[in-house]
Formats: C-alpha cells, sequence, structure tokens
C-alpha cells in the first residue's frame, strides 16, 4: 500500500492505531477455517467518522477493507483475500445502554457476547443466542453472520433479537436502521439486509438489541440411542408433544466414540448417538417436561437417561459435546467444518447417507450439532499435507452438500458462505436470486471496496481449489 496512503489514514485514526509489520499482519489474516491472506494494513479505528473516511479513501484509491470483529468466524469472512485494510472493531466496545422498562440494549458491535450476556444476566433479563464461542466472539461478527446456538430451537437466532442498527455504508455514509420499539414498519426491513451480510454491505457500528426475561429454571438430560434413528425420532416426538426444549444437541457415533477416547467418562462407544436436551422455564413446570421427555424416549430403542440434578451434574452431562472439538483432531490434524441444515424429520437419512459418502472417499467424518433445528456440524477431519486425501475431501463435501440440498436442506445454518462455501451457493440459489444480490452489493458498494471476494465465486478471487474447480484449499495463504 502507497506510503502516502499509509499517512492519511494514520492521520484518520492516530499512527498508534495503525499496524504495519509483517508479524502483526500475520495476526490479522486468519479466522478459525485455517485460511490466511495478509492485509496490507491492520486499523483499529473508535469512532464512526473514522470509519466513514476510511471508506471514502478506500473508495478513491481502491483498496479493499474488510471488518474483523474476534476473528472465530467459520467461513473466511474476516479474511483480507485482496489484501488491504483490516478493520478491528475491539475498540466500539461499550454497552450503551440496558434499558429494564422497554427491554432493549444498545451495544457497540465489538462487545463480547458472553460479556454482554453475563451483564444482562444481573439484571434478570435474557439474551439468547449463543454460539458455542460466545466467550471471545463479539456481537459485531454475530449480527454479520447471524450467529446461532444450541438455544436457537427454542428463542431463534441473532436476527431475532436485532431492533436497529448503525451501519457506515461502503461508501462512507451512516445510516440508522429499525426502531427502538417492538413493533416498526417503516420503509423496506434494512435491518434484516444487514444481518448476516457478513461485513459486505455496510460496517456495524452500534446495534439495538431485544432482551426477553431470564428463565427462571432450566433442567439438563442426556438420552443415550442404540440406533441414530432413534435419536431422531426422539427429537420429533419430543417436539410434537407439545414440549420446546431450549436445547436438543445431538451427537452421532463416530462423535461419542471420540468424545469417549478423549474424555473416558463410561459412554458406551457402541451408542448409535445422543441427545442433550435442556428445558427451562418456571420451576414447577420444569418435573413435568422431564416426565414426559423420559415417557418418550423409554418407548424407544435407548441405553440410558441421565437426569442431571444440580448445576455441576449438568456442567457433567455437557462435558462431552463442550470436549468434541478439541477431541476430534485426535482423529487428524486439520477439520473442514461444515454447518449444514436439514429438515429435523431428515437428520437420521441425512447422517446415513453422508457416513456412507465419507466411508466410500475413506474419511474420517463427524456429526453434531443443533438437532432440535436440523442444523448438524458435519466435519470431516483430515490430514491435510496428503495432497490425495484433501482431494478427496474435497469431493465429499462436494457430495454432501448436493445431498443436503436435495433432502430440502441449506448449506449454512449459521457459519455464513464467506469463502468456504462461495463456489458452491449455485447449488442452493437460482442464477436470478444470486443476480438480484449481486445488484444489491452493487448498489451499495459500487467500486466493491467493502470485503470483496466473499460470498460469490468471482474470478478476481484467487482460487480456493487447486485445479479452480469447487473446493478449496485449507491452509493457504493468498498474498504475501
Ligand atoms: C470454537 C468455535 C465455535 C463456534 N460456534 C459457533 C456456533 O455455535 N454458532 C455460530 O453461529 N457460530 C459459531 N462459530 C463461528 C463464529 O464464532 C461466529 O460466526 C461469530 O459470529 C463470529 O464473530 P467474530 O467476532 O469472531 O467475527 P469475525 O470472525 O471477526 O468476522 C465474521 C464476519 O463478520 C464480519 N464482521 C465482523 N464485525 C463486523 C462489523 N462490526 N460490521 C460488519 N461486519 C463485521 C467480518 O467481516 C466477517 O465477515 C464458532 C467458532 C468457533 C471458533
Amino acid at each position: 500500500m502507497d506510503k502516502s496512503l499509509i499517512r492519511q489514514i494514520e492521520k484518520i485514526v492516530g499512527k498508534e492505531n495503525v499496524l504495519s509489520s509483517r508479524e502483526d499482519l500475520i495476526c490479522y489474516g486468519y479466522d478459525a477455517t485455517n485460511l490466511e491472506a495478509l492485509p496490507d494494513l491492520v486499523v483499529f479505528p473508535k469512532a464512526v467518522n473514522e470509519i466513514s473516511e476510511i471508506l471514502k479513501l478506500a473508495n478513491q484509491n481502491q483498496f479493499p477493507v474488510v471488518p474483523r470483529g474476534m476473528g472465530t468466524g467459520f467461513s473466511g469472512g474476516s479474511i483480507p483475500v485482496r489484501g488491504g485494510v483490516v478493520l478491528v472493531m475491539t475498540r466500539f466496545n461499550r454497552v450503551i445502554e440496558i434499558d429494564t422498562e422497554n427491554l432493549i440494549a444498545i451495544v457497540e458491535p465489538g462487545v463480547i457476547t458472553g460479556d454482554f450476556q453475563k451483564q444482562v444476566e444481573k439484571l434478570g433479563l435474557f439474551y439468547p443466542p449463543d454460539p458455542a464461542s460466545q466467550l471471545y466472539c463479539s456481537l459485531g461478527g454475530n449480527v454479520a453472520e447471524c450467529a446461532g446456538g444450541p438455544r436457537a430451537i427454542k428463542y431463534g437466532v441473532t436476527k431475532d433479537y436485532v431492533l436497529g442498527l448503525e451501519v457506515v455504508l461502503p461508501t462512507g455514509e451512516v445510516v440508522h436502521t429499525g426502531v427502538k420499539t417492538v413493533k416498526g414498519v417503516v420503509g423496506y426491513d434494512l435491518t434484516k439486509l444487514f444481518v448476516g451480510s457478513e461485513g459486505t454491505l455496510g460496517i456495524i457500528t452500534q446495534i439495538i438489541l431485544k432482551l426477553i426475561p431470564l428463565p427462571e429454571a432450566r433442567k439438563t438430560m442426556m438420552v443415550i440411542f442404540r440406533q441414530v434413528e432413534d435419536a431422531a425420532t426422539a427429537v420429533s416426538k419430543i417436539i410434537s408433544s407439545k414440549i420446546v426444549p431450549s436445547t436438543l444437541e445431538l451427537m452421532d457415533n463416530p462423535s461419542i466414540q471420540c468424545a469417549e477416547d478423549y474424555l473416558n467418562m463410561g459412554l458406551p462407544k457402541d451408542a448409535g448417538a445422543l441427545l442433550l436436551i435442556e428445558v427451562d422455564g418456571d420451576q414447577e413446570i420444569l418435573p413435568k417436561y422431564v416426565r414426559r421427555i423420559d415417557e418418550i424416549t423409554s418407548e424407544l430403542n435407548r441405553y440410558e437417561m441421565k437426569i442431571a440434578e444440580n448445576e455441576k451434574e449438568a456442567e457433567i452431562l455437557w462435558k462431552a459435546r463442550k470436549a468434541l472439538s478439541p477431541a476430534s483432531y485426535r482423529l487428524n490434524p486439520t477439520k473442514i467444518a461444515e454447518d449444514i441444515t436439514v429438515p429435523r424429520n431428515q437428520i437420521a437419512n441425512f447422517i446415513r447417507k453422508a457416513a456412507k459418502i465419507a466411508e466410500e472417499r475413506h474419511l474420517k467424518i463427524i456429526n453434531f450439532g443443533h438437532a432440535g433445528d436440523g442444523n448438524l456440524h458435519t466435519s470431516i477431519m483430515i490430514d491435510d499435507k496428503n495432497e490425495n486425501e484433501r482431494k478427496r475431501a474435497e469431493e465429499g463435501i462436494e457430495e454432501i452438500f448436493k445431498l443436503t440440498v436435495q433432502l430440502g436442506g441449506t448449506l449454512s445454518g449459521e457459519h455464513g458462505v464467506g469463502m468456504t462455501k462461495a463456489p458452491y451457493i449455485d447449488l442452493e440459489l437460482s442464477r436470478d436470486a444470486i443476480e438480484v444480490m449481486k445488484k444489491i452489493k452493487r448498489v451499495l458498494d459500487p467500486n466493491n471496496v467493502l470485503n470483496p471476494g466473499k460470498i460469490f465465486n468471482d474470478p478476481l478471487t484467487p482460487s480456493l481449489s487447486p485445479d479452480g474447480e469447487r473446493g478449496r484449499v485449507r491452509g493457504k495463504i493468498f498474498k504475501t
């Protein structure tokens, strides 16, 4: 990047808020995908007008600007694939207001999700979206990805809690969207347009969030089944019995084996699947829910049901699910983590067919995730240095995506498209739908300066696969 441009940016945000040494650039060029690309500059703005000025400069001088929260994304969204400025939003870290009368909060995007949740819970309020990364991801990243988590089955995902936004458009103008009220239908719903736009349509600088009362109590159970079909049937039966659990997590047999090898906590390694179920609400109602879940699952081919009597026992039940991410790396050093979503009644069918796809290609696969909303973290564990295995994994992923769409599902329930799924979106979206999305991008970002090379498989982005076809290269440095 031109030295005079760097000086202009330093003038906007202060020299102390700009990094340019190679060591520093490396720290802001990756996320949780293993993909990497070096930016030209890393900038930490503190004020809306600073972001606005940087974007105006970007349009005048044609350099990319890539917003970054905490870099925990699972689709390469914050990776500066064409270099330019990485705009780190961590200094936008204030909880501006928690309005306990109207049950709303106004926050800046750099606030850590888990910190915010603790803060509102002290006031008896609840902000439900709970990505597993909540202790270290940012609310801005959550809004940009429309993050979800185990509680989505009962409480929905980030978009269900965003009432309004302050956004700096790619051309530098600042817009305010949405309302501070429960209702509001004036004009197009721009808030929904920006939620889940993966940092490609604007930079979020303020968020108005809806809060709800904190449930009084919760109860945690683990039910282990002999067959994955039984677990899937249990999911359908529990929901049709008009109990809406706050969490309904599934681990398939390879996931159980993986967790048991790692933790040695006595899980039966031949079990087909297990469900981790939580119900919440008023104290008096919970025993009734637990009894009903016991009745439903006892009619199926279940190994056992464990009910936590207190928080400590609940933590033990969660241990296997929480250990799964590190445990999976014992299978192989690189994870290709997907987050496909299928209709709930297709979960067992999906797991069986995905296992077959993996088996035919000699790949290690585990499926776990949010069975209550059909969102499975299908992870293929590979040795990335093995070219042949990587190729087989890329083929396997494409087949799994095709299967997902055939079953009426979607390629991503919560991680977004970013770079990793860009080559596949035409499996799910029609050409006309993609063109509408591209038109929206062009209207808001005529010079394509904001987070270019994301969502759409455009020819200017370095190929994500060695042969230029669908697929991706893991751990590749695009620009050095
Ligand atoms: C162990 C682990 C578990 C995870 N579990 C879940 C899960 O359960 N559910 C889930 O949904 N996700 C999960 N994720 C993925 C990730 O944590 C989420 O996508 C999260 O929302 C990303 O937040 P972040 O602050 O790290 O954003 P980043 O990774 O920094 O950025 C993500 C995207 O948001 C954009 N962005 C960031 N800030 C802004 C802003 N202020 N304005 C505009 N665009 C912005 C970036 O450009 C990028 O496209 C997990 C990740 C890990 C590593």
